[in-house]
């Protein structure tokens, strides 16, 4: 596995939330652009989504948003047209999904609701296949994800996920972590594929 140069970021499209999420939206698409590192995320422009491009954007940085027809059509008059970055409109949120994982070589998973949630366990189940196998790396902003933690170690504890899936994913606690997590990353040549269904 190669260091990632393009990450792929699931966040909440709610805005109204802690101003601890709202920052580490802000540092993260700051962090990215000033890291060279591209951003592919779900194209919207509202909640953390649109604080994480804006971010990202104004610092420089290559952002890629990718989003459903629907969705776009839905955000217009919602909030300010303005693209940010480059934005592909897809037709389903299906090719949106895999899209945005092809265009990624890792993803971030920061505070969100439902959809960020969808979005983390078809990643997880698709490196679980054997369908790639970039890293996905849980953003634990103010202990956003603890109960998800627990959750995911519940199945394992239960036996209704294998041991070896442990690996799929991991988690840090700041935007540095995430970093300096990606910068320990063991540089492998090709993938590295293997089903742990
Ligand atoms: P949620 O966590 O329910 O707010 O959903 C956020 C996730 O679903 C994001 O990572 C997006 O990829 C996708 N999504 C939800 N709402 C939108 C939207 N208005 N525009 C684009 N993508 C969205």
């Amino acid at each position: 596995m190669t260091k990632p140069t393009a990450l792929c970021v699931y966040c909440g499209s709610s805005g109204d939330v802690d101003n601890r999420y709202r920052q580490a939206a802000i540092d993260l698409g700051r962090t990215m652009a000033e890291r060279g590192v591209t951003l592919v995320y779900g194209g919207g422009r509202v909640g953390l989504m649109g604080l994480l491009a804006e971010a990202c954007h104004a610092a420089g940085g290559n952002v890629v948003g990718i989003i459903p027809e629907f969705l776009e059509r839905a955000e217009i008059g919602e909030v300010e047209q303005s693209v940010i970055g480059e934005l592909m409109v897809v037709a389903t949120m299906h090719e949106q999904k895999q899209l945005m994982a092809d265009l990624s070589d890792g993803f971030v998973v920061l505070p969100g609701g439902f959809g960020t949630l969808d979005e983390f366990f078809e990643i997880l189940t698709w490196r679980q296949l054997g369908l790639h196998d970039k890293p996905i790396y849980l953003l634990d902003c103010a202990g956003y994800w603890q109960k998800l933690t627990d959750l995911l170690n519940h199945l394992l504890d239960q036996k209704f996920a294998r041991p070896a899936t442990r690996r799929l994913w991991d988690k840090a606690d700041t935007v540095t972590g995430l970093f300096d997590a990606l910068d320990a990353l063991p540089e492998v040549e090709g993938p590295n594929l293997t089903v742990l269904g």
